[in-house]
């Protein structure tokens, strides 16, 4: 979510889509096509709050895309949520289903509001007010939200009441990021981590590297990373640091153990927004560092998975040279100035949303399961999961080597063309 006030992600967005555009000689038409959603909605929501009196918040809903399939993507609930960020989230959306090659486009949704401020009664009346003014226009076989930041799957839930109330029938089908046993997938916990250390296997088979001579640096203590942690620890690999947000210094640290951290004792001593007891972590034979220290440490592989403008010009060059791979779990944790480095380095980069694509992936699972109102155990979800990211990972990676491209742009090449494909083969370009 961007604070500042001169930075465009929507621009941005567009930018990046016009860079790659130019790669592949994009025509004219798709050109013009894609550098715009192909709808937005734009609505008022009237709430009657706790004290009696009528908020009246702003709702959107952007498709970006839906050529390769239904729309796909979260609602957040933000107070300083703009259309630009709805629009540019829903374009990135539209390539991480397509470099997936899950049969979904792009989509996201916003509500401004602040949930900190908002009771669960209010909470649970934005939800359903947002379903009643766009439930024509979303649906199983259009549109399917997801959660997304401060929305959670008891606001899915309302929503998903509201919309079967209006269309009187079961549809959970119409969104993901349900509780299992009320329409969610298993393994959608452990999927965007999971699917980062499928990706980081791969790229360590191609350069040749065995997992257990390798150790990683870890940014965030959270879903994405305790998760990577878990799975990369399982295939032999040392997690040596990690680091995280302290809420009551207001500032990170990182904790590094050089024999290893021990992903369960660390968990134990963990709160559920993943911050670390700095206290409980030295008695335990941690140290304690600074919060910038999990990028300069002499590792193999590093994992930023807590937020996004991390890597940044300012700090890039503390990356060691021992370093082969980046991976990154978090949306965005590379400026292009830093990004450009590292391509220069010859570090292997698995971008963002080739990496963390394991999340929606397990969604369009948790849709198909939905929709045929049958689910799967977790070794099914998983197996099917491992081979989505592999193949995934093996057609970006393969057309970086043939075409010499940096990992970041053969994903969006692989994207935008698929996309593109689909417009063209629809006959709309
Ligand atoms: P989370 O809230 O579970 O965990 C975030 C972690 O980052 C916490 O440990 C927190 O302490 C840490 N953190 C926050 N600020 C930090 C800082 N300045 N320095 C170091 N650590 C810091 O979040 P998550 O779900 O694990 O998501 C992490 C990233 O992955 C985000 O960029 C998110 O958009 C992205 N992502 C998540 C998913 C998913 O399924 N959860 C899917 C795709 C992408």
């Amino acid at each position: 979510m961007a604070t500042d006030k001169s930075f465009n992600p929507f621009r941005m967005a567009q930018a990046q889509f016009d860079k790659i555009a130019d790669v592949i000689g994009l025509d004219v038409g798709a050109r013009k096509l894609l550098r715009e959603p192909l709808r937005e909605y734009h609505f008022a929501i009237p709430v009657r709050m706790d004290d009696g009196s009528i908020e009246v918040f702003r709702g959107f809903r952007v498709q970006h895309n839906d050529a390769r399939g239904p729309c796909k993507g979260g609602i957040r609930f933000h107070p300083q949520e703009t259309i630009d960020t709805v629009r540019a989230l829903s374009m990135w959306m539209t390539w991480k289903c397509a470099v997936a090659d899950i049969p979904l486009g792009g989509g996201k949704g916003g509500v401004i509001c602040d949930p900190h401020n908002l009771s669960n009664r209010e909470q649970e009346a934005i939800c359903r007010a947002y379903i009643r003014r766009i439930s024509r226009d979303i649906g199983p076989v259009a549109d399917v939200p997801a959660p997304d930041v401060m929305t959670s799957s008891q606001h899915m839930l309302w929503m998903l009441d509201e919309y079967e109330a209006i269309h009187d029938g079961h549809y959970p089908g119409l969104i993901t990021g349900k509780p299992v046993g009320l329409g969610g997938s298993k393994g959608r916990t452990q999927a965007t981590g999971y699917g980062v250390v499928y990706t980081l296997r791969e790229a360590l088979r191609e350069l040749e590297i065995r997992p257990e001579n390798t150790r990683a640096s870890v940014q965030g203590f959270g879903n994405v990373s305790q998760y990577a942690i878990e799975l990369y620890n399982q295939m032999g690999g040392r997690t040596v640091c990690v680091s995280c947000w302290d809420q009551e210094d207001q500032t990170s640290y990182s904790f590094r153990r050089q024999d290893g951290v021990d992903l369960q004792e660390l968990r134990g001593i963990t709160d559920r927004f993943g911050g670390i007891d700095k206290q409980k972590a030295r008695d335990l034979g941690y140290e304690v560092l600074p919060g910038e220290a999990w990028l300069d440490q002499e590792v193999e592989i590093l994992l930023p998975a807590a937020l996004e403008n991390q890597i940044t010009e300012e700090n890039v060059q503390h990356i060691k040279p021992s370093v082969k791979v980046i991976a990154e779990g978090a949306n965005g944790p590379t400026t292009p100035e830093a990004d450009q480095v590292i391509h220069e380095r010859r570090i292997f980069m698995i971008p963002d949303f080739l990496a963390n694509a394991g999340g929606v992936t397990c969604s369009y699972f948790e849709q198909v399961q939905s929709n045929m109102n049958y689910y799967w155990e977790m070794d099914e979800v998983l197996g099917k999961l491992d081979m989505k990211m592999t193949s995934a990972f093996m057609a970006v990676s393969n057309l970086a080597r043939r075409n010499k491209l940096y990992m970041r742009d053969s994903a969006y090449v692989v994207a935008i063309d698929r996309v593109a494909t689909a417009c063209r083969d629809r006959g709309w370009v």
